[in-house]
């Protein structure tokens, strides 16, 4: 039985669950990346290494969120991103692996070599790929998609938003901060004084503060924003926890009615760089320190700008003497196997661009040779 379901009986039997991963994830020391950083206690989560084919932090959410759509007895599932959402490819990937069709609603962003890969890998899973260039234009897209859906398949697909981040998702961090309790009671790292992860659509986040607030850790989440202000900000992240502890409550009214506050929320807003998905010269150079100290497949997007906060917090003497984890988000299993030799005019023409034009300057650093063989 996962964790939460032990510690939260009162979900157990109404809150849909299927296993698309092994657990626990590996909890693992840097030793090497420590010593560079003047850090004694410094650890990893390999949430890389959930799902057997596709990793990453979205698996956890889409194993209850998925789980209802089985429930519910759909047969397809549509969810939002942009071109090279990580979020949309493990949605794909994981509904392929069980038996539901995929409907990927996409927005346009700056060019990388892994908007590629993705792209790729989410036709090969069998996803119907649309595009647009701005949000009101994907909304009603959107619409007109649902509604051919129904038509075609008898039944409306199952609407994820994006980043999988409503409640129902947010339960899988809740449970992944139980099962960091349990590690940490094993003895793999002393209890978290900070936990670096990155803040997306903020589900991930989220989970983790609600979880290790009840689990009774004082570990304190470090929330680094990968996105831009207008997409996720305070009062989103405090609106998310109570949403997110309300849906609990309403099965197990023993569960504590603990809130947050917009002010009592802190985001690191300073490592994004420009614009979300542009790589920053920091974030760069912690995705190649990782590489090289660690063996860490870290990207320019996400976990790079995480570490480079990390990076910089430790520089400045923020965490001397402290316990400190790196929740790795990214997938790091090798898909390209599955994607090589597909030829990328198969995919719908609006996607064409990110393959025919270059990349942003800063995306040159290849951390694992998958990247080789996309370059034709
Ligand atoms: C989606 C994503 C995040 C952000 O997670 P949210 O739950 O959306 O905040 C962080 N890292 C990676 C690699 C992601 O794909």
């Amino acid at each position: 039985m996962i964790p939460i379901f032990r510690e939260m009986p009162g979900l157990k039997g109404k809150i849909p669950f299927t296993p698309l991963s092994d657990y626990p994830t590996p909890l693992e020391k840097m030793k090497k990346l420590g010593r560079e950083a003047g850090l004694s206690e410094l650890y990893v989560k390999r949430d890389d290494l959930t799902g057997k084919i596709y990793g990453g932090n979205k698996i956890r959410k889409l194993e209850f969120v998925l789980a209802k759509a089985l429930k519910d007895k759909r047969r397809e599932v549509l969810t939002y991103g942009f071109a090279g959402s990580n979020h949309a490819l493990a949605t794909a990937v994981s509904a392929n692996l069980l038996g539901l069709r995929s409907i990927s609603m996409l927005m346009d962003q700056i060019n990388a070599n892994y908007i590629r890969e993705n792209l790729l890998m989410s036709y090969h899973s069998g996803a119907e790929l649309h595009m647009k260039n701005d949000f009101p234009e994907l909304m009603r897209a959107t619409k007109t998609q649902k509604l051919l859906h129904l038509l075609k398949v008898g039944k409306a697909p199952q609407v994820i938003p994006p980043g999988a981040s409503e409640p129902l998702g947010t339960l899988g961090f809740i449970n992944a901060a139980f099962e960091l309790k349990k590690q940490v009671e094993e003895g793999l790292m002393p209890e978290p004084d900070f936990l670096y992860v990155g803040l997306g659509t903020c589900g991930t986040a989220v989970g983790l503060m609600i979880g290790l607030e009840v689990a009774g850790l004082k570990t304190k989440v470090m929330p680094v924003s990968v996105v831009l202000k207008s997409f996720t900000d305070e009062t989103k992240v405090a609106n998310h926890f109570n949403e997110t502890v309300r849906f609990l409550r309403s099965f197990d009214s023993s569960l504590p009615e603990i809130e947050l506050r917009k002010d009592q929320v802190e985001i690191y807003s300073e490592y994004l760089g420009g614009n979300y998905a542009q790589f920053t010269e920091e974030g760069v150079e912690a995705v190649r320190l990782a590489g090289k100290t660690e063996g860490l497949k870290l990207d320019g997007t996400y976990t790079g700008k995480v570490m480079s906060a990390l990076l910089d917090h430790a520089k400045k003497g923020k965490l001397k003497g402290k316990s400190v984890l790196f929740w790795n988000t990214k997938n790091s299993r090798d898909f390209s196997a599955a994607i090589r030799g597909i030829d990328h005019k198969k995919l719908p023409e609006a996607f064409h661009k990110y393959f025919e034009h270059n990349t942003q300057p800063l995306d040159s650093y290849r951390n694992g040779s998958y990247h080789k063989q996309i370059k034709n």
